[in-house]
């Protein structure tokens, strides 16, 4: 466990202008010299990057989409931002891959055009990968996962850009977590995964699914993790700071 460690909110499709002043909060903890390594990164709906980009200017606090179409430039996509627009107002993350996305139809080859238009942008991204409940019975998550970063990754040359996170499809939003050798067995695997396709020393890897100020000792204890995604308990600033003095102490 390093103190630079990444803690990534994703706001999802909440919040409104009056929520962004409870970051406030997280501006000062950052600034603290404990936890100015802390990498904390805000994933908001894109109604509210601009507002965030404000009120973090000159802190070590990044802001990033949750999403981006896989166009490298504008066109006719109703309701959609490709990349440039998101890195032309400041952010300079995008979460790509997330399984709210993957069910409304982001296949491997989509996210792989994402992947390779995000990067053409310089933006850094959050790629997420994770089976589903069902895949997990069927003990097919391995299989699963090296499709997803096999899939996502294909022709793309191997680059620090991408912080890979490990989101299990039954832990998003649910409150349960992996059993922590099970976790930490699934960290490994991926890290070989990823190793394997690429030849990259030190992929990022970070856990998401559930995090909240309760579980965050236990989760904090697995090995060879860069840091958290963290959707419901980031929204709520009190919780999130939590999370991050738990995890750096
Ligand atoms: C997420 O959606 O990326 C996520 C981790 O959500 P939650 O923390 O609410 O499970």
């Amino acid at each position: 466990m390093t103190n630079n460690m990444f803690f990534i909110a994703n706001w999802k499709m909440f919040g409104d202008l009056k929520s962004v002043n409870s970051i406030k909060k997280v501006i000062n903890l950052s600034k603290t010299k404990k936890y100015k390594k802390a990498q904390i990164i805000y994933c908001p709906p894109y109604t509210l990057i601009d507002k965030i980009l404000r009120i973090t200017k000159n802190t070590k606090i990044k802001v990033g989409a949750q999403n981006c179409h896989y166009s490298q430039s504008d066109g006719p996509y109703t309701g959609s931002i490709h990349s440039d627009l998101i890195k032309s107002i400041g952010a300079k993350y995008v979460i790509i891959g997330h399984s709210e996305n993957r069910v409304l139809g982001d296949t491997n080859q989509i996210i792989n055009l994402k992947i390779k238009s995000a990067l053409k942008k310089k933006l850094k991204i959050i790629f997420c990968i994770g089976e589903t409940l069902k895949e997990k019975r069927k003990k097919k998550t391995n299989l699963i996962l090296k499709s997803q970063i096999y899939g996502a990754l294909k022709n793309i040359k191997k680059n620090n850009n991408i912080i890979f996170a490990y989101e299990p499809v039954w832990s998003i939003g649910t409150g349960i977590i992996p059993k922590m050798e099970n976790l930490e067995k699934q960290v490994i695997i991926i890290k070989k995964l990823i190793i394997n396709f690429w030849k990259l020393k030190n992929p990022k890897i970070i856990y998401g699914g559930s995090v909240n100020p309760k579980n965050i000792a236990e989760l904090k204890k697995i090995r060879s993790i860069n840091g958290f995604l963290i959707g419901g308990a980031s929204r709520n600033s009190k919780n999130f700071i939590d999370i991050i003095k738990k995890t750096i102490n």
